[in-house]
């Protein structure tokens, strides 16, 4: 068929037997003297052909035709697209699947009358190829219309995507927070390990941000000082750019500590890879005093020499050395890979890549500790040292050493990371180790987001009422014996956790749906349903739980453990062993309070609150040194309250905040008042109990402080009462916060001293001022011989510490007698007087006993 149009025809190309048959026309207008022009698009690589403004496709070049071989290049000039397409074979191939692109509108558009050329279409075809498809108006009113295979082109973009988001996943999953840094030092490329482990901020990374702003934030923080910060700056990235990898560790202000990996690569981008070290770090340093031991030992004989040549790749292997490993000399050759043969498979790269380092000179000494096979079959930890010795080139032809078994340290080592990471009391994964947990499971979520987790918090309901009425050996009875059934109450695959007192986390993993996080939840109160046997006795405990689901976006694991807790003080809300979920909404609404909180919140308003107070008696002089304030409750219908009873309560309930801030300002006033009116002699002091719950605040400090000034009472005549089990509690909160209790020139007592598990070396961190010990040492001193060695151990601790000692609960002039004895300084007891009001209490100071 002759085309159709009268134009006048031109044929594009001169070579190709397709082109032979095909016209082109209309294409003049885009250029005076078209043959060149022509030519070159009969050349492209591009499907190319042309419609008149009837529709009929007028001409064509050979790229068009190799694209839709189906074409009979005779049959189809002057025809409609709609009569081409409807030609069985092109149907076959060229209609598009429907189900992808947006191929049928563009066809249905196409084909309808106006045939306006829209934006670029692709088209898939039968045969799976992608065609893109650009139309234009041509000045003549035609249309021009361009097509292009990108089969490739798409299959390549997608496996780029597929790449770029596996490697995304395998980051983000990563332990090791991870950076790229371009030749000009910014930053290109991280994974969310980088912004949790160092806490930035999110608008700091992003692409193109430099190192020095990294540094200058963490500098701000307080993680560097300002001459790490030039060194990092200049000597570091000087020294990476001479292509050196290199390895580092720092403490973070924050006490982590954290080793660093650069490594340059060959475009010039280096990577960081950054480690939390802390665990083994903190469990290293604990073991300083036998490393020193160690450090001399080993300059004796015990280490194995060895000597490697490397030039003819023999090596010497001593006597000790073999005999450290069980070995005779028959059983070892001069073959260093014997040796390598030795190491245990997971340690072999490491060692090798730090024997490289060291050979290329990169690292100035080796110093590796790994596994070595024993001839009994068993692994030894040893530690390995050596120095190449170098040619004049600087190349390395002899390396030699020692070795050194640290097999002892190491499980020494590995105790203690155990211990860091386990509770004491139960065994169980501690909060570290628990975090630490639920941190990988956000990981493997993150790879797999079709997974789902819960986290459970779990809180005995009345604890500390059942923990003060059992004692508190029967206590942790009982928060041994609940744990054990918890874990029974579980899959194996589940994660119980102590976090201290009487709350549990529990970690369910791979859970199918929320019906099973509720199913095992249903478990969990279940397994306390029967009663347990302490002391002779039966008690019967339950437990409040919240639950976190993964489904909620959590990127720290801080968040879904908090969630879970905001969840169980939504379930002590409803009473007694309750579960419930977490729903976001819980985080905007505070808990409302319970009913028993309410109560002793209007307890204030209701002006039922008392303050008693007790004097403490300095037994040297005989005389009354100050008091302590205690709480009274005094109930519209239930007469007094024990603070043994609602102390506990106003703790779970938060209602303890209003009430010590009460407490505080009332004594304070008190012990003005009275210091006011005695004019004479020394001042008195006023000690006042703070529970737990309110030292954890990191407010407490400060709004001790305001009440003090408040009120106008010298900052030393506050004594602050703290348990022992609260300070130990949390080591490092309570440090800080004794410290500023102590730059406030407040006085720091531990009250019930030797209840509570502290070890002595605390009592040297800790600023304190006075230890008090507890009365149960004292009430039974006369009869209990082992007591009152206590009360002597304690008494002289105190007097070489230089630490006022307080006697509680002396009742007998015995018991003060055997004080007097032991030089303890001060008392308080019935005794003395019980805690009176402060009316009674006035009468009392006037009447100006001694004892
Ligand atoms: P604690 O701080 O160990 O207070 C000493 C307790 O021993 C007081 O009981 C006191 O009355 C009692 N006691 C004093 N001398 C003797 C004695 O010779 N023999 C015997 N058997 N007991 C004696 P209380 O007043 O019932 O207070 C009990 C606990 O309630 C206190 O123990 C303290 O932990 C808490 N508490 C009292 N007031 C407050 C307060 O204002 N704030 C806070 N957070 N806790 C308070
Ligand atoms: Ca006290
Ligand atoms: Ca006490």
């Amino acid at each position: 068929m002759t085309p159709k149009s009268p134009m006048e025809s031109r044929r594009m190309g001169q070579t190709g037997q397709r082109s032979e048959a095909s016209g082109m026309t209309a294409l003049s207008t885009l250029h005076n003297d078209p043959t060149e022009l022509l030519n070159a698009l009969e050349q492209l690589e591009v499907g190319l052909c042309h419609y008149d403004r009837n529709g009929r496709l007028t001409s064509w070049n050979r790229h068009f035709l190799d694209l839709y071989t189906e074409l009979d290049p005779n049959a189809i000039a002057g025809r409609t697209l709609e009569e081409i397409i409807s030609a069985d074979a092109v149907l076959d191939r060229w209609v598009t699947d429907p189900a992808t692109e947006c191929a049928e509108t563009w066809l249905e558009r196409r084909l309808s009358r106006h045939r306006d050329p829209g934006a670029p279409v692709l088209i898939h075809d039968r045969s799976d190829r992608w065609i893109e498809i650009t139309e234009f108006r041509t000045a003549g009113g035609g249309l021009l219309s361009l097509h292009r295979d990108i089969t490739e082109a798409k299959a390549q973009r997608k496996h780029a995507e597929d790449q770029t988001m596996l490697l995304r996943a395998t980051l983000d999953s990563m332990d090791q927070a991870i950076a790229v840094f371009d030749m000009r030092m910014t930053l290109r490329v991280w994974n969310a390990r980088l912004l949790e482990l160092f806490e930035f901020p999110e608008h700091l990374i992003r692409v193109g941000t430099p190192v020095s702003e990294l540094v200058d934030f963490m500098l701000a923080r307080g993680d560097f000082v300002e001459r790490d910060r030039e060194i990092v700056l200049n000597e570091a990235i000087e020294y990476l750019r001479l292509e050196r990898s290199m390895i580092s560790n720092h403490k973070l202000a924050s006490g982590r500590i954290l080793e660093y990996t650069f490594t340059p690569m060959v475009n010039g981008d280096v990577i960081m890879a950054v480690t939390d070290v802390t665990l083994t770090e903190t469990a290293r340093q604990g073991l300083a005093e036998s490393e020193e031991r160690y450090a001399l030992s080993a300059a004796g004989s015990n280490d194995g020499l060895w000597d490697w040549d490397l030039r003819r790749e023999k090596i010497y292997l001593s006597p000790r050395w073999r005999e450290m490993l069980g070995l005779a000399q028959e059983d070892v050759s001069d073959n260093p890979a014997e040796w390598f043969s030795r190491i245990h498979p997971d340690d072999v790269a490491r060692v090798t890549k730090q024997i490289d380092a060291h050979l290329a000179g990169t690292l100035p000494h080796f110093e590796c500790e790994f596994r070595v096979r024993h001839a009994d079959g068993t692994y030894l930890w040893m530690l390995t040292r050596g120095l190449a010795v170098r040619g004049e080139d600087g190349g390395a032809h002899r390396f030699a050493g020692s070795q050194t078994d640290i097999t002892g340290r190491k499980r020494a080592e590995q105790q203690l990371v155990h211990d860091a990471l386990h509770d004491a009391l139960t065994g169980l994964p501690n909060r570290t180790l628990f975090l630490d947990l639920v941190r990988k499971a956000l990981a493997r979520l993150r790879r797999e987001p079709d997974t789902r987790f819960a986290v459970a918090f779990l809180d005995l309901d009345r604890f500390k009422i059942v923990n003060e009425s059992l004692g508190h050996v029967h206590g942790d009875d009982l928060i041994v014996a609940t744990a054990r059934r918890f874990e029974n109450a579980l899959r194996e695959s589940d994660t119980v956790a102590r976090l201290g007192g009487d709350e549990f986390a529990i970690l369910l993993e791979e859970i199918e749906s929320k019906d099973e996080a509720t199913r095992l939840s249903e478990s969990l109160h279940q397994s306390l349903a029967s009663p347990f046997r302490l002391g002779g006795k039966e008690i019967f405990v339950s437990a409040s739980l919240g639950v976190a689901h993964s489904d909620q976006g959590y990127e720290r694991p801080e968040d879904i453990l908090r969630d879970a807790e905001l969840a169980m003080y939504r379930a002590k809300e409803r009473g007694k062993a309750q579960s419930i979920a977490f729903d976001s909404e819980m985080r905007v609404w505070p808990v409302t309070p319970l009913d028993l909180d309410s109560d002793l919140r209007r307890a204030l308003e209701r002006d039922e609150m008392r303050l008693h107070y007790q004097p403490i008696i300095n037994i040297r002089r005989g005389k009354i040194a100050g008091f302590e304030a205690l709480l009274r409750w005094f109930h519209a219908e239930r007469g007094e309250i024990s603070p043994i009873e609602f102390i506990p309560v106003a703790e779970e309930t938060g209602s303890i905040f209003p009430l010590s801030q009460w407490v505080l300002r009332t004594a304070a006033r008190q012990i003005t008042e009275w210091n006011t009116a005695r004019a004479t002699s020394d001042e008195l002091e006023i000690s006042v109990n703070l529970s737990g719950r309110q030292f954890a605040r990191p407010d407490a400090v400060s709004g001790i402080i305001d009440c003090l000034e408040g009120v106008g009472l010298p900052a030393h005549l506050l004594k602050i009462e703290i348990t022992e089990s609260t300070l130990m509690e949390d080591v490092d909160r309570s440090t800080e916060m004794l410290d500023r209790l102590k730059a406030a020139n407040i006085k720091i007592c531990v009250d019930d001293f030797g209840t509570g598990y502290s070890s002595l070396s605390y009592l040297h961190t800790f600023p304190i001022d006075t230890l008090k010990i507890d009365k149960s040492f004292i009430q039974d001193m006369s009869s209990n011989y082992q007591n009152l060695e206590i009360v002597r151990t304690i008494t002289m601790l105190g007097q070489n510490l230089r630490l006022d000692v307080i006697a509680e609960g002396v009742e007998t002039p015995d018991q003060l007698g055997q004080l007097r004895a032991l030089d303890c300084h001060y008392a308080q007891g019935f005794l003395f007087s019980k805690p009176l009001s402060a009316a009674d209490m006035t009468a009392f100071l006037a009447e100006d006993k001694s004892w």
